[in-house]
């Protein structure tokens, strides 16, 4: 099968970093085309990125020797690729416009930004839990007069710790009605160069600029519906989040506690939402896409797990590991689950919403 070609927006950041090292051997996708700030245009990407690059293995060859473009004008990427995963840092109505730049020159947009999050006839897709709202496209291409061009984006990476638990118990028909959520962010989830190591060495920075309210509100979208022409946002759970920065690299932790929608008598025990947790499994998995975890939900019952460093690599980095499962004083029960921020949370995350796209025939036509 011939390779899809693709682009990097933001390819020398953080997120961008992980996309190149995660596309080098990627079955379907082949990166073509690499785009940054106008600062790093004109020149290789090796000579950009060799003095900052963060992923400890060696730049891939075929990429190191292109030439990073201005990723501000869309019409640069017009044949040299099919799509781009987006990755950049800007300001946000910036990133809004070039995004949609990309889709009307006919070039999909698979993002990780969250300029389009809470546009309604973009979905935020987790593709174990709302595939279905890729319905919502065929409306987007007739809102913009697109017809190949589309825009798809990622949730929050604090999000992807606790959606698959979340999403598993409201589907095996345990509604969650309020949740309170703690998280553990890594200094990765800042970019690079991030939090100054003065604030970070020896320390936890209990504020995220704009991180709670992503965290409280972007799972109603995700747990929406497609109604005619948006996505129209769950009522439940309601959230109330508290989002802090510690010295760990990559890997965010969260602490979740909730309360069912359900009268005592019809809540779950600690042994049911267990099992069904260890049996969750969706479309991803069904459909074998290549960045597919085999278990999307890995439950340990070591007293001190999960921890960042050993357990952020579970299911290539794309598993949502828990632990600490247990009843809670206050709500029903609680829990300690962690993800990948850059690879789940970010690149490979993307990369998995580029596998569901194509394997639904979105990247037929381009
Ligand atoms: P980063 O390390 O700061 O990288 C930012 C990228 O954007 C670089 O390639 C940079 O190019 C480019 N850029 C900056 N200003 C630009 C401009 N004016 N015009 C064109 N390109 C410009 O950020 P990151 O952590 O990779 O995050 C990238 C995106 O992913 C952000 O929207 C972020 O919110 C999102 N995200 C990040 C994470 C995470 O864990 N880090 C997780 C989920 C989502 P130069 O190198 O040339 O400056």
């Amino acid at each position: 099968m011939e390779k899809i070609s693709v682009g990097v927006l933001g390819a020398t950041g953080m997120v961008g970093q992980r996309y190149i090292k995660l596309l080098e051997n990627h079955p379907w996708f082949k990166v073509t085309y690499v785009a940054a700030s106008p600062r790093s245009a004109g020149k290789l990407y090796k000579d950009v990125v060799s003095s900052k690059w963060l992923i400890g293995e060696e730049i891939p060859a075929d990429v190191a020797n292109l030439t990073i473009q201005d990723a501000n004008d869309a019409k640069l990427a017009v044949g040299k690729c099919k799509f781009v995963f987006s990755a950049l840092e800007m300001g946000k109505d910036e990133i809004k416009a070039l995004e949609e730049a990309y889709a009307a020159e006919g070039i999909p947009v698979v993002s990780n930004a969250s300029a389009n999050r809470w546009t309604e006839d973009v979905p935020m897709l987790v593709p174990e839990i709302n595939y279905s709202h890729l319905d919502i496209i065929k409306k987007q291409q007739e809102h913009h007069g697109w017809k190949k061009g589309f825009i798809a984006v990622k949730p929050n990476c604090s999000l992807q710790t606790y959606m698959m638990p979340l999403h598993a118990l409201i589907q095996a028909g345990y509604p969650v009605k309020r949740m309170i959520v703690t998280t553990l962010q890594a200094t990765s989830g800042a970019g690079y160069p991030g939090v100054p190591s003065f604030d970070m060495i020896d320390n936890i920075v209990p504020f995220i600029g704009g991180e709670e309210e992503k965290t409280e509100k972007e799972c109603l979208k995700i747990l929406g519906k497609v109604d005619g022409d948006k996505i129209a946002n769950a009522a439940l759970p309601l959230v109330s989040s508290t989002c802090t920065r510690v010295p760990v690299i990559d890997g965010h932790t969260a602490c979740v506690s909730l309360e069912f929608d359900l009268p005592e008598d019809k809540k779950p025990s600690l042994e049911e939402i267990e099992k069904i947790w260890t049996s969750y499994k969706s479309v991803p998995q069904e459909l074998e896409l290549p960045s597919a975890p085999v278990h999307p939900i890995v439950v340990r019952h070591e007293e001190n797990r999960p921890q960042p460093r050993r357990d952020r690599e579970t299911e290539k980095g794309m598993a949502c590991v828990i632990g600490r499962l247990r009843k809670c004083a206050v709500f029903d029960v609680k829990f300690v689950a962690l993800s990948h921020n850059t690879k789940r949370g970010a690149a490979m995350g993307g990369i998995l919403n580029a596998e569901l796209l194509k394997s639904k025939g979105f990247f037929d036509n381009l």
